[in-house]
């Protein structure tokens, strides 16, 4: 097993592939010049850098010139909502969910102080949105839909190909947040008519601090970071390219790891659920069962906090998340599980195991056997007792 413990938060980070760490290290070593110097120690790299975009393109069946390089998946999202604003300025309302990540709603919080008007769609109990009432919130000052592709608690999977055939037919723009599905589903863009793609390195494979923005060629967007010429003058910032090429080679590896996400990914995922579930009583399964990541489970325990169970498992080299406050960084407890309505006592027992294509078999067995006692532990010293 692997001596770092049993990491099962991939949906937070992923581990860096080895095949990443190896294609980044010249840049980082001998081939450290900018891309747009005269010289050759510089220029040499302007060609490294068409190569890699073409990579990202190769995986979403996009073109080169879709593909924006940005800092990570929350500068991906303000650059496509804001960017999106600032081109239609007589627009006022746009359109997201009640579920989406901190990087869109906390956007949305801020624009709707400042003179624009959110519609935020409501979910069910299984995390999914009502298509109808999508179509009904569609008004004529709607410029731009922001929903994002899989949610990062739960795994549930929105429809995404739907939601863009809407869009399309009602004459407004859609930003997908696919920072949670780019590397685990393939995508690809010739089919399905969005017009903004976010997508973060990190959740890959490939390091924190790198990004893409898929931007539909001919759509009408404004830069959101002004500086030097750099992405044809969309987005300033010397390139930074040992994480380009990293993330590159990160999107080569996911295309051959389509297969082993859907079948060994979601067969370990399965066991961990179906164990979990049957073999610890009060537990229950948060989000939409079918349509989901094949990498993610959203477990709720009642009469437990998510806290301890967090401290509990880390004790054994267990990483997971929780969707109670302290643990997720926040003060309040999950937005998403709120939204669909789960009862507080579950959501404060809540617990996201994200697994990844370096998860094994043995440390699924492990996390089964032990979780049950960890649990029965908690519930011995819990206050309201099972
Ligand atoms: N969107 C979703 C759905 C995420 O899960 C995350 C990170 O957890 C982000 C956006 C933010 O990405 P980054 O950390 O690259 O800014």
């Amino acid at each position: 097993m692997n001596p770092e413990g049993i990491y099962l938060d991939s949906n937070a980070t992923t581990k860096i592939a080895p095949e990443v760490v190896e294609v980044m290290l010249p840049y980082l070593t001998e081939y450290y010049g900018n891309p747009s110097s005269m010289y050759k120690f510089g220029g040499q790299l302007a060609p490294i850098i068409k190569k890699a975009r073409d990579q990202v393109a190769a995986l979403l069946n996009a073109d080169r010139d879709e593909i924006i390089f940005t800092s990570c998946g929350t500068e991906s999202n303000n650059t496509a909502i804001r960017g999106v604003l600032a081109a239609y300025p007589e627009k006022k309302h746009i359109i997201t969910t009640q579920v989406e990540h901190p990087a869109v709603m906390n956007v949305c919080h801020y624009l709707s102080q400042r003179g624009y008007e959110v519609t935020e769609l409501s979910v069910d109990n299984y995390g999914r949105i009502e298509l109808d009432e999508l179509k009904e919130s569609i008004r004529d000052d709607t410029v731009l839909l922001s929903i994002m592709y899989a949610n990062n608690e739960t795994g549930v999977l929105f429809p995404v190909q739907k939601i863009a055939e809407i869009a399309k037919e009602k004459g407004v723009l859609f930003h997908c947040d696919a920072v949670q599905a780019v590397g685990k589903l393939a995508i690809d863009l010739k089919k399905l008519p969005l017009d903004f793609l976010s997508i973060s390195g990190h959740k890959l494979h490939a390091p924190k601090g790198i990004g893409i923005l898929f931007a539909r060629r001919g759509v009408k967007v404004d830069p959101y970071l002004l500086g030097g010429h750099q992405e044809r003058g969309f987005r300033g910032g010397t390139e930074n390219v040992p994480y380009i090429v990293g993330l590159a080679k990160a999107c080569e590896l996911a295309e051959k790891c389509f297969d082993c996400e859907r079948n060994q990914v979601k067969a370990l995922r399965d066991e961990l659920e179906e164990a979990l579930l049957k073999n610890i009583p009060y537990s229950k399964l948060n989000g939409n069962k079918d349509e989901r990541l094949p990498n993610t489970t959203n477990v709720s325990f009642e009469f437990v906090e998510g806290e301890a169970i967090l401290l509990l498992s880390d004790e054994l080299g267990i990483a997971a998340s929780s969707g109670s406050a302290c643990t997720s960084g926040s003060l309040e407890p999950s937005h998403v599980l709120r939204a669909m309505g789960v009862l507080p006592t579950y959501i404060h027992g809540s617990v996201r195991f994200s697994l990844s294509r370096y998860t094994t078999k043995k440390e699924i067995d492990f996390v089964i056997d032990k979780f049950p006692g960890i649990i029965k532990r908690l519930r011995e010293i819990s206050p309201y007792g099972a």
